[in-house]
């Protein structure tokens, strides 16, 4: 059997992968079985098909060049004595051995994820909150030994404290000691002869906590604070993970939030409209006057500076814009209507000319939408 992977594929020792690729596919056409004639056809294309598998195969070519053949029966042939399968897996891998030694038994443990639902007034001028959260702690019985109060963990006998054992197992490279985490000890290189009794040895018990949190104006829905080191404490009492608190802010009746803005709609008569008025509004600061000017026309915004959101990052606030709706009168009774129809008279509206306003791209579409809850 020829086990020249580079003559059976024609091409020479330092021949770059698209080259091998071509000689490849220019043989596998000739010999594949469904297309090729006659005996030794398919012997051929095993061989083509086993020379391109190694070759192809940067980990196996290199493998290759340094003298094993990777996909021979019983492999490893080529290797001295006392080259052992560690070394070359080092060689030909770059270390990624088993690890060696014992594994720490404490881990740091999770993150938590806690929802925290907060009103558009907290989200504005931030908030303080006493949140309870329900995580692993550190076991108070053992303080994260994992054994029952005055014992203590003994050296493992079955891998004598390394954390691993060796066993021989067959692979590519033939017959190889390999090294696997001890199942006795399951890698710790210890075992606890006596578990403490309030965590079962686990280190860590669960408990409900109160947590402090200075929620900080600016936040919206989706913002996750982080509270570091308030997470989950890992397994043997290992460091504690992080708490990230995840916003979302309820919806207003009255305001919808864009950013820092707020935005509300203000229902205004159409003779105060006219007239102008001054209108007592409910803002997130309490009542505020606000002064709708004689000849506000429908979808006007009253903007009021400093009444939205207070920025997350910096100082300031965002704006309150109040968008004023023109209520039309309607269910007149008939001194209204006489009223009505003596002022259009006045002003020459009895039978206004049709004119079309010009087209407006849809700007303020989507926020209308929003103020209409669509
Ligand atoms: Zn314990
Ligand atoms: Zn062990």
């Amino acid at each position: 059997m020829n086990t020249d992977y580079y003559e059976i594929l024609g091409v020479s020792r330092d021949a770059s992968p698209e080259e091998i690729k071509r000689a490849y596919r220019r043989l596998a056409r000739q010999y594949h079985p469904d297309v090729a004639e006659g005996d030794g056809a398919e012997e051929q294309f095993k061989e083509v098909t086993r020379a391109y598998e190694v070759l192809s195969n940067p980990e196996k070519r290199q493998m290759y060049d340094a003298g094993v053949d990777p996909s021979a029966p019983g492999g490893g042939q080529g290797f001295g004595q006392g080259f052992g399968f560690q070394d070359i897996f080092e060689t030909f891998f770059g270390g990624q051995t088993a690890r060696r030694g014992p594994v720490p038994r404490a881990r740091r443990g999770q993150d938590a994820l806690v929802r925290l639902e907060i009103e558009l007034a907290e989200a504005a001028f931030g908030v303080h909150r006493e949140l309870q959260v329900d995580t692993a702690v550190t076991c108070p019985t053992c303080e994260g030994s994992c054994c029952r109060p005055g014992t203590s963990p003994r050296t493992c006998e079955v891998c004598g404290g390394h954390g691993t054992v060796q066993r021989v197992a067959r692979s590519f490279l033939g017959q190889v000691m390999t090294s696997s985490p001890c199942p006795t000890c399951h890698g710790f290189g210890t075992v606890i002869p006596e578990p403490c009794p309030e965590c079962s040895g686990e280190g860590r018990v669960r408990a409900r906590r109160t947590l402090s949190v200075d929620v900080p104006a600016g936040v919206e829905t989706g913002t996750r604070i982080k509270l570091p080191g308030q997470g989950e404490v890992g397994p043997a009492g290992g460091p504690p993970g992080d708490v990230y608190l995840e916003v979302r802010e309820r919806p207003h009746a009255t305001l919808v939030r864009q950013g820092d803005d707020l935005h509300c709609s203000l229902p205004v008569p159409m003779t105060a409209a006219a007239l102008g008025t001054v209108v007592s509004l409910e803002t997130l600061d309490g009542t505020r006057e606000i002064d709708i000017r004689p000849g506000t026309q429908p979808g006007e915004v009253v903007t009021v500076r400093g009444l939205g959101v207070g920025h997350l990052r910096g100082a300031g606030r965002g704006d309150l814009h109040v968008h004023v709706d023109v209520q039309v009168p309607s269910g007149l009774d008939a001194e209204q209507e006489r009223l009505l129809r003596e002022l259009a008279a006045l002003r020459g509206e009895e039978r206004p000319e049709p004119r079309l306003a010009p087209a407006q791209p849809g700007m303020f579409a989507k926020l209308r939408d929003k103020l209409a809850g669509r």
